[in-house]
This record gives structure tokens, sequence and C-alpha cells, in this order.
């Protein structure tokens, strides 16, 4: 059975499901309200039920005692609608509002999946999740060195693990670590959630998101959130690698075209061996080459310093993109001590 959700005071509302929790259902539309670990312990998504009935869901009975439930509140993590509601609760409307923690996590997983692209599934510790936007990054702290970064690949809808695509860097102390040494179940401190590259949804500006490498990571990201929310915009992406085998997640590229983003994948050095019909040369000059007017669009870049700044240039000098419509996390390396 479906109800309506109304959050007070921003007038916001949404559908929800007799199975779902409002926080999910408010997610899955858009909207971020505060949550910490999404099993009922921490107390973080705590609100007020002004109207309507809930069914409380499996908490930790100190998190929510009966006197503050006597008083109308209830965790947003677990309670599940039983009528239409209006709930009161502080939205998450910047990143500025989600707080940035430290913490340890476990290396789940760890599947190459190219020479030089090790893709990381972290877990966090019982009863804990990290908030995030669809693009932000992490930093994994090391000892006595400094913070390295690594874009989130995962949506905040699915957030059970958090992805990284670590690209090999030739003399690179951490991630030779993570190819030469690290093993599934060692533990990484890191800190999160970071940065400012995430969609923003107050525009119906049609999307161009651009990724050279694993530049792909926070793109990804982006794309599976925007599909989960049923985003309406025009959206297009461009990934551009070296050869075909750089293409370390292709096939996902491919699915995204079913749901109407249109993918164009992209070689600067295809091998003879690759047999490669597609588009060849470097990517974000692709876009150039088939955009003449952006001044309507969004862009969305990411990856590698030298393709982010030419993106830049080239499509605000020649193609009238406004310079408040470009978005870029450039991935630079760490600056040393
Ligand atoms: C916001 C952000 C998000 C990012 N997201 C991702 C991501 O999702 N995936 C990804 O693959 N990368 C990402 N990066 C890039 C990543 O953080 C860097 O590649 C990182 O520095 C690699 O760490 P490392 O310890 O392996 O290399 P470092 O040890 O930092 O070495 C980097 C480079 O410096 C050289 N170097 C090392 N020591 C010295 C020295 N003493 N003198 C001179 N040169 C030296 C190395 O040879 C190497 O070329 C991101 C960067 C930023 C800023």
């Amino acid at each position: 059975m479906s109800f309506r959700a109304t959050i007070q005071p921003s007038g916001h509302n949404f559908p929800i499901e007799e199975h779902e929790t409002i926080l999910e259902a408010a997610i899955k539309h858009g909207y971020i309200l505060p949550y910490n670990c999404r099993d009922g312990v921490c107390g973080v998504c705590k609100g007020k039920i002004a109207e309507g009935r809930v069914d409380y869901g499996k908490y930790l009975a100190s998190t929510l005692t009966d006197v503050e439930k006597a008083a109308g509140m209830a965790l947003f993590c677990c309670a599940k609608p039983q009528s239409d509601l209006v709930i009161e609760c502080r939205e998450v409307n910047a990143v500025s509002d989600i707080p940035v923690r430290t913490m340890p996590c476990r290396v789940q997983k760890m599947d190459k999946l190219a020479e030089d692209v090790m893709v990381l599934q972290l877990r966090l510790p019982t009863n804990e999740r990290l908030q995030f936007l669809a693009g932000q990054y992490i930093s994994i702290l090391l000892k006595d060195q400094k913070p390295r970064s690594f874009s989130l690949a995962n949506a905040p809808h699915n957030d059970e693990f958090l992805e990284l695509h670590v690209r090999l860097i030739t003399g690179g102390a951490f991630t030779g670590h993570v190819f030469n040494e690290m093993k599934e179940r060692d533990i990484l401190r890191i800190r999160g959630p970071l940065g400012t590259f995430f969609l923003r949804e107050d525009s119906d500006k049609p999307v161009i998101f651009v990724a050279s490498g694993t530049g792909f990571a926070p793109i990804k990201a982006i794309i599976e959130h925007a599909l989960h929310i049923d985003l309406k915009r025009t959206m297009h992406f461009y990934w551009g690698v070296h050869k075909l085998a750089d293409f370390y997640m292709l096939e996902k590229a491919k699915q995204w075209e079913s749901s109407g983003v249109k993918f164009t994948p992209v070689l600067s050095e295809p091998l003879p061996s690759d047999n490669w019909q597609g588009r060849i040369g470097l990517v974000h000059q692709a876009v150039l080459d088939d955009f003449r007017d952006l001044s309507e669009y969004e862009v969305y870049a990411c990856g590698a310093p030298v393709m982010v700044e030419a993106a830049r240039r080239d499509y605000t000098v020649q193609r009238g993109l406004p310079e408040d419509a470009f978005f870029s996390d450039m991935f630079t390396f760490t600056p040393k001590e």
C-alpha cells in the first residue's frame, strides 16, 4: 500500500510504500535526512511524527525511549508508514550539513579489474554507516604520511560497503601497498565524506559527465544515484582511457544506456589487437566535437588534472558553458610533506 509523507518545515513530500522506512523513501526521492547507522542504534535520524501512524520497527530500546515515543518521536531509519505522514526534521541541503567522520574499516573485497585498477569494497564497523552525497570522496589516513584521497564509487542508497577504484601509481606509496601487500580483511582508517563534487539537483539542465581513467568512480556513483531517483534530465557520459583493457567496468556503463544515459567510450591509444571501431582521441575533445553550444548544459568532469583543466577552459571559452555550470574533481597527487 502506498502513502504520502510530507517533511516540515520544508513542505517537500514524497510517496512512501508500506514496506519502506521513512529514511529509505526520502533518500529514494532525493531528500536527504540526517542519518548514520541505518540500524536503529545511533539515533541520528530521530525526528517527530507530527501527523499519522507508523510501525516503529526494530531498534535499540535505549535509543528511542517510551517517553520520546509518547512525545511523537520515531527513528526514521526503522519507522514504516501505516497512513499518510507529516514528519518534522531538518533536511541535508548542503555538504556542510553532513558530518565528517574518522572511522576504521575493513577491506572486505579486492578485485583487480585491470592491470592497474583495483576495486576495493570497504566494510564499516557494525551499526555504522557513512552519510555522503554521490560523488564525494574519502581520505585514507596513513601512519606518518599525508592522507590519500579516493572517490566513493557507490551511491548512498547502496551503502553496505564503500567502493573505491584505486589506480596504481608508479612509485606511489599507498597504491603500491594496495597492489602488492594489502589483503582482504586488512584494516584501514578513513575520514570523510569530503568534497563538493555532487549532482546539483535543483537544476533541470541536461548533464554531460566526462571521466578519464578511474575518474569513472564518482561519476558511477552520481549516475547510479540519478537513475535511482529517476532523474528526468538528459544525461551523456563520456569515458576516456588509453586502450580497450583499461575500461574496467565497460559493461556497467553500457547497461546504463538502457536507462537513457547516452554513453560514448573514447580510446586515446587503441592497440591494433583492440580492433576498436569507436571514437579515438582525447575524451574532452570528443565532447567539443559533439556539442557546438554548451550554454544550456551542466558538465561534471573528473580524473586526470590535465583533462579537467582542458575541459573547463575549452567548454567555457569555446562553447559558452557558464563557469558555474562546470563541476569537477581533479585526481591530483597528494603533495609531498
Ligand atoms: C579529490 C580526489 C579524489 C581522488 N580519487 C581517486 C580515485 O577515486 N581513484 C584513484 O585512482 N585516484 C584518486 N585520486 C588520486 C590519488 O589520491 C593519488 O593518485 C594518490 O596520491 C596516490 O597515492 P600514492 O600514495 O599511491 O602515491 P604518492 O605516494 O602520493 O605518489 C604520487 C606520485 O608522486 C611521486 N612521488 C612519490 N614520492 C616522491 C618524492 N619524494 N618526490 C617526488 N615525487 C614523488 C610518485 O612517483 C607518484 O608519481 C584522487 C585525488 C583527489 C585529490
